[in-house]
């Protein structure tokens, strides 16, 4: 039978259901999985010593004839196989253990190259288990010591792959199958790229690529082969967002939102601040797009606090204005009720009706009352509770989703198609994580992207100490006197013990809360609150602290993403060195909303130096995409970019980080499809569009 790449690795010799099924383990389903496992990392054993050169210690290889070879029992009973190897200069012995069969596999009077580390077993130099490779079996005429001229290793005397494994799948097997599927690799991997792009983008071809990240000469056949590797995970990605985005604008229809410029102009003027001049373009961005017949999908990108609230509600205006609904939502119950009480508070003014749809409205209010609020609106906002309701919003313009990394590609596209009438809404997503631009390209590339970079005018920097142990009584203290003076509230967040907000954490942050509320704040009101209250439970304890009745808000990180009362000018953080900087950048931003002057105290127990210039960062660095950047340089790749995995898209080769590549392919994409925009002269390439399951990822 032919091979082809999705033919299933089964049908390779030596590999059955057992194997099959292992393989599944690492992903590898079909011959493309296999070419595509990728070394992590090479052993280098391409240096060649005669015997009687080897030094101590030395990683080398050598190669020689099989003298003896057999089982003995080492001082403790175990059973270790030992092989005498010689060449012309000299002998040495090699020992494994545990593996019996050797025996059957090595045999005297074999050709045998062994790589690995010599060191010294009591007085003779001894190779502990090396890896080994038959160079030419045992004959009666064993003094033929010639090597075989065609023969390649595989396993010793080169740069020699390491791959991820799993049980029962060896870098040694995975070496044998990938090296036998790589005879094929002429008929298995035609060219795909175009010879125009291989030649101005310095690109090896695909197959010699593919044979040597497997099987490198040098290291420098390494980087050559990733960059041709990692090229195409980008241009593929890249490229299929582009034509993704034509298909879409050439087949969507969007209402258009006409709008009168002096209609929004008089509406920002009643506005208690001016905008920025970031928020002004942002919104000039948007209402462009939502004048178009085409939908928008913008995404809005700015730090905590840069205000992009405003911006999406002036933009549910305009729809409003030009006779359409809008959709919000927020990843959480607290998020949504802020922004129905702001947007609220801003717009019902001017004759909008603004609804509220969470999970605890929900079962409150069944029935008639729930079906008007799903229709009957100007503006619905809600968590994703709105996912669950039946409701078709026909004459919707415009969905917003907050926090948008916060919700999946498939959420998304649940409240996008509920709105499937005649017309697609235009689709405005909001996001805090600080993405570099080349970056936001590769995860959405078929979004437009809106930056507000700068900060309101007006607003103080939040002061930022790290608090060592012994200085707590007097940051307690602090506190106490800064309350009793200016009348502010205080959040006091303590980590998560896990991810998710389990039982203990929750035990953590109301020991904690007793402990506060009894002993050290005995005077104040103190509340809490943690992710396992029930929504309606989480709101009460909200709307006090809004409305003041609370003076301090111990609680977990739920209160991260998007809070916004601008009387809270505390914000304590206990053990600080377990959130990332990013982390604490977002919590910090729940504070210096307002004109007051705000503190971020980070409360520390831990005495080691790294920790503490971590935390210290914080004191001076105040831009969330530079403290991300710095987390990123100081802790490794964390979960922002700089990984290969980002929210909903996973590279395998390519990394995020890589800004100059990914700036080279979009050039490549953007040439392309420029000359050639139905890919007409690389059929090819087309076909690998159409399989490649990495270009299915986005949404
Ligand atoms: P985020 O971008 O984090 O969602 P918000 O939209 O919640 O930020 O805005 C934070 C605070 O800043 C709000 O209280 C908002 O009213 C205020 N704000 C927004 N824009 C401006 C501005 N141009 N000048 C002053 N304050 C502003
Ligand atoms: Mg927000």
């Amino acid at each position: 039978m032919e091979l082809t790449l999705s033919t299933p690795v089964q049908f390779l010799p030596r590999v059955g259901p057992a194997m099959a099924k292992r393989l599944s383990k690492l992903n590898i389903f079909t011959l493309e999985d296999l070419l595509y496992h990728i070394p992590f990392r090479y052993n280098d054993y391409s240096v060649i010593s005669p015997i009687n050169r080897i030094r101590p210690g030395e990683t080398v290889t050598i190669s020689g004839v099989v003298t003896t070879m057999k089982n003995v029992f080492t001082k403790n009973g175990k059973k270790m196989q030992q092989a005498g190897i010689a060449d012309h200069t000299g002998k040495i012995t090699a020992t494994w253990f545990n593996q019996p069969f050797l025996t059957n596999v090595i045999k005297p009077g074999m050709q045998m190259s062994l790589s690995g580390k010599a060191d010294w077993f009591g007085h003779t130099l001894v190779f502990s288990s090396p890896e080994y490779e038959i160079i030419q079996s045992a004959s009666l005429d064993s003094g033929n010591q010639a090597i075989k001229p065609d023969h390649q290793s595989l396993h010793t005397g080169r740069l020699v792959p390491v791959y991820p494994e799993t049980e029962g799948v060896s870098s040694k097997w995975l070496r044998g199958r990938v090296a036998y599927t790589l005879d094929f690799l002429q008929t298995l991997v035609p060219e795909f790229l175009p010879d125009s792009i291989l030649k101005h983008y310095n690109l090896i071809k695909i197959t010699d690529a593919i044979r040597m990240i497997h099987f490198p000469n040098s290291p420098d056949d390494t980087k050559t082969a990733y960059h041709r590797l990692a090229f195409d995970e980008l241009f593929i990605l890249l490229l299929s967002a582009k034509i993704q985005r034509r298909v879409w604008e050439s087949t969507q229809k969007a209402h258009t939102i006409r709008v009168d410029p002096t209609d929004i102009n008089r509406l920002i003027q009643t506005l208690p601040f001016s905008l920025t001049h970031d928020q002004n373009q942002s919104l000039s961005e948007i209402i462009r797009d939502m004048q178009r017949p085409i939908p928008m999908n913008r995404l809005l990108e700015g730090d905590v606090g840069s205000g992009k609230t405003v911006v999406a509600a002036l933009a549910m205006y305009a729809s409003f204005r030009a006779g359409f609904q809008s959709i919000l939502m927020a990843p959480t119950t607290i998020l949504a009720d802020q922004h129905y009480q702001t947007i609220t508070k801003f717009l019902s003014p001017l004759g909008l009706t603004i609804n509220l749809i969470t999970g605890s409205t929900k079962r409150d209010n069944r029935g008639t009352l729930n079906s008007e609020r799903n229709t009957k609106f100007d503006i619905l906002i809600g968590t994703h509770a709105l996912l669950s309701q039946s409701v078709v919003f026909d004459t919707t313009g415009l969905v917003v989703i907050d926090e948008q990394q916060r919700f999946g590609v498939a959420q998304r596209t649940i409240l996008r198609n509920k709105t499937k009438g005649t017309a697609t809404p235009h689709l405005l997503t909001m996001t805090a994580t600080p993405i570099p631009r080349t970056v936001a390209r590769v995860l959405y590339g078929n979004l437009d992207l809106s930056l507000l970079s700068e900060m309101p005018i007006g607003r103080t920097p939040v002061k930022t100490w790290v608090i060592p142990n012994e200085k707590r009584k007097n940051a307690y203290a602090w506190i106490q006197k800064q309350i009793e003076d200016t009348q502010c509230q205080a959040f006091i967040v303590c980590p998560l013990i896990d991810e998710s907000e389990s039982l203990t954490s929750v035990r953590a942050v109301t020991r904690e809360y007793e402990i506060l509320k009894n002993t050290v704040f005995p005077t104040y009101k103190v509340g809490l609150m943690h992710g396992r209250l029930k929504p309606r439970e989480k709101d009460d304890v909200l709307e006090q602290f809004r409305s003041r009745h609370i003076d301090i808000l111990v609680t977990t990180p739920v209160v991260e993403v998007g809070i916004d009362i601008p009387n809270a000018t505390v914000m304590m953080i206990e053990t600080a060195e377990r959130f990332g900087l990013s982390q604490l950048h977002q919590l910090r931003g729940r504070v210096g909303r307002g004109s007051l002057l705000s503190y971020c105290l980070l409360f520390t127990e831990m005495e080691d130096d790294q920790v503490n210039k971590r935390l210290k960062a914080m004191e001076t660095n105040l831009n969330g995409a530079e403290l991300a950047q710095l987390d990123f340089t100081l802790r490794g790749p964390g979960d922002l970019f700089g990984t290969r995995q980002h929210g909903d898209i996973a590279l395998k080769i390519a990394s995020f980080a890589d800004m100059e590549l990914i700036k080279e392919t979009q050039r490549a994409v953007d040439e392309l499809s420029n000359s050639d925009p139905e890919l007409t002269t690389v059929p090819l390439l087309r076909e690998k569009l159409k399989t490649d399951t990495i270009a299915t990822q986005q949404d």
